[in-house]
């Protein structure tokens, strides 16, 4: 079946206002104007999902540079941590080589000091052993024992440089191990605030994560939308191909006028709604409804051939018919049956006066179970109460 486009649709519809006298005059009527608003209505509704998926990109780009942003701060936070931690380390170690060589230190003390002992201890040894003999003997021992106290005296005194020296150092490094504590708590410190400031960007890092996760989602939903509205536009366009395709007649001649049509619900003559103008002149009728149940079989009017079957319509959906099909009859007559739960033949099929066809549902623009019936002739719809 030939696509028509839009355009070429409303120059049809302009065409069959100017030139009254062509068949298509028949199509500008009230299901063409509803499947020609539908039309219109779903592309506004493109035009607006369009709109509406290009703020979602502008939004999500947004939060994109947000979240890199906080990204880039993160990593740089990351670094000043890893270099703290770096500085700490080095500080610890530090004041570890420093503990080392004040234990060293310490034991040379206590080296030292066992040193001068000795040697205090041995002098005592050999002056007293020497005064004894100077007493003992009388022999120089006056002289002996001064040389001995001066000798004693300088030992001491190079073991109390030595031993001050070692303490000096001691306390330096001491001092030295301070500064390096108090430094690295300071790091410390440092390393907390970095830290705390890491833990904050990467929460807000996870909110605008969400933040994105859930502007795809809304662009993913506008998609299938977009995908949903693009096929009923199909539709309609289809609707309104084979509202045309459906009327050019093969051009056999049957009298209808005088074979007949009969009613398309066996045991429901009861009309709802008739042919023409109706809801204060609002809406042009097209056929007729005989409401029945649901599922109640729908015959064909008049022997024929199917030429357009459209199923797969929902209930409530935008294309007016819903589930419907179309017998040619020949003599320029075909019939329509519109709203049905579901067809029971198919596009070529030859049906015979009276054979089951379809079943009355409520698909498409249907607030109840009925039959939408029509009788076209050359493609024009006609009362069908005068061929019934
Ligand atoms: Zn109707």
């Amino acid at each position: 079946m030939k696509s028509i486009s839009k355009r070429i649709f409303a120059a049809l519809v302009c065409a069959a206002v100017l030139v009254v006298s062509t068949p298509i005059t028949a199509y500008a009527d009230s299901t063409l104007d509803h499947l020609n608003d539908q039309y219109s209505e779903l592309e506004k509704q493109q035009q607006a999902l369009k709109d509406k998926l290009n703020q979602t990109k502008t939004e999500k780009e947004k939060q994109e540079a947000i979240r890199n942003n906080l990204n880039n701060q993160i990593t740089t936070t990351q670094k000043q941590i890893t270099l703290l931690d770096n500085k700490i380390n080095y500080l610890q170690n530090d004041i570890a080589d420093k503990e080392e060589r004040i234990n060293e230190l310490s034991a040379e003390v206590l080296e030292q000091q066992d040193l001068f002992m000795k040697r205090i201890r041995s002098i005592y040894k050999t002056s007293v052993g020497t005064s004894m003999l100077g007493m003992v003997f009388g022999v120089d021992s006056l002289g002996s024992y001064l040389s001995y106290g001066k000798y004693l005296s300088r030992i001491s005194e190079h073991d109390s440089a030595l031993l001050q020296t070692l303490s000096d150092n001691i306390t330096e490094l001491r001092d030295l191990q301070q500064q390096m504590q108090a430094e690295k708590e300071d790091l410390a410190d440092t390393k907390v605030t970095a830290e705390s400031k890491k833990a904050s960007l990467t929460s807000q890092k996870t909110e605008v994560e969400s933040t994105l996760q859930d502007i795809k989602k809304m662009e993913q939903e506008y998609l299938a939308d977009q995908a949903t509205i693009q096929k009923e536009m199909k539709q309609i366009q289809a609707d309104i191909d084979a509202i045309y395709a459906a009327n050019s007649g093969n051009g056999s001649q049957v009298d209808y006028s005088t074979t007949g049509f009969i009613y398309p619900v066996n045991g429901y003559t009861y009309i709802s709604s008739y042919y023409g103008w109706r809801f204060n002149n609002t809406d042009y009728h097209t056929g007729v409804d005989f409401p029945a149940p649901a599922n109640t079989p729908i015959r064909a009017s008049a022997s024929g051939t199917v030429i357009y079957v459209r199923t797969g319509a929902g209930y409530g959906r935008a294309w007016g018919y819903g589930n419907y099909l179309i017998v040619d009859h020949g003599g320029g007559f075909s019939t329509l049956y519109a709203h049905c739960t579901s067809v029971a033949v198919s596009v070529g099929d030859t049906v015979t006066k009276g054979q089951t066809i379809a079943y009355v549902g409520t698909t498409g623009w249907s607030t109840g179970y009925h039959l939408h019936f029509e009788i076209r002739r050359n493609g024009a719809h006609t009362n069908p109460l005068n061929y019934l």
